[in-house]
């Protein structure tokens, strides 16, 4: 999807109305239209990156501040035990907006909230040599 039909671009430049938690040079942080869990928010990147591959060393620092600050607040104005943060790259990961953003998931103990839970387990010697095949594709 190009800049120009981007609907994350168009709330990011203020376009589309938000319900709007933050905002700094890095990133815009909204209530998510669809919550998993009331105050469940997304931290829009500016910059359109359509993933997280292609992110730059400074916005990576300056989104991840910005989710500990908003996370902070959370916590406070909820009264929630935890959060989860989370990013997904490519529909097979949920993917559906292809403008990066992260979201920030309000957590109650015992709220029930299915995230999926560890799952599987290695066979001998498997997890290193999983480990060996991304270590040798990294640059
Ligand atoms: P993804 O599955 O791509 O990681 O997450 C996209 C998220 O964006 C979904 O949770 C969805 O509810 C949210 N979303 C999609 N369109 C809009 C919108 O127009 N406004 C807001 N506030 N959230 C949106
Ligand atoms: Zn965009």
């Amino acid at each position: 999807m190009g800049q120009e039909t981007c609907i994350f671009c168009k709330i990011v430049n203020g376009e589309i109305p938000s319900a709007t938690i933050y905002e700094d040079e890095f990133c815009r942080v909204i209530l998510d239209i669809a919550p998993m869990a009331k105050g469940h928010a997304i931290l829009l990147v500016k910059k359109h990156y359509p993933d997280l591959f292609a992110i730059d060393p400074d916005t990576a620092s300056g989104v991840l501040c910005a989710a500990a600050k908003v996370g902070e607040a959370m916590k406070k104005a909820l009264s929630c035990d935890g959060i989860n943060l989370l990013q997904n790259n490519g529909p097979a990961a949920g993917q559906t907006v292809f403008h990066l953003h992260f979201h920030l998931i309000p957590r109650w103990n015992g709220d029930g909230l299915s995230l999926g839970g560890p799952q599987g387990s290695y066979a001998e010697g498997e997890a290193a040599k999983i480990a060996e095949q991304i270590r040798s594709c990294m640059e």
